[in-house]
């Protein structure tokens, strides 16, 4: 599956959840998005402190247009954040090192 095809299957799963209040749907929902996230970091390095990073789909600003962009980040480790237009971007950022400013 793509991301594409991943993130659509979250976003399913979550309206699906919404809608039904049903506590699998909830697990299936979460799950959808523990796919996806880990789709996102495919290839990144641990993080230094030993976990993988966690990636996410964000509104990126690019030029004056907003677009979906790739962010990917420890959720442990403060200021440990990258962000790019692409996977492979966020990615390659990720591995050298390469934060978003705070
Ligand atoms: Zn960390």
């Amino acid at each position: 599956m793509t991301i594409q095809d991943l993130e659509q299957a979250r976003k399913d799963a979550v309206a699906k959840a919404r809608a039904s209040g049903l506590q699998e749907d909830h697990i299936a929902a979460k799950q959808a998005g523990l796919a996806l996230a880990a789709a996102i970091v495919d290839g990144c390095k641990l993080c230094e402190c030993g976990a993988m990073p966690h990636g996410m789909l964000q509104p990126f600003l690019f030029g004056k247009d907003v677009m979906t962009g790739f962010e990917i980040g420890c959720t442990s480790c403060k200021g440990k954040r990258c962000k790019a237009p692409t996977r492979e971007g966020a990615v390659a950022k990720w591995n050298e090192d390469q934060w978003l400013s705070k």
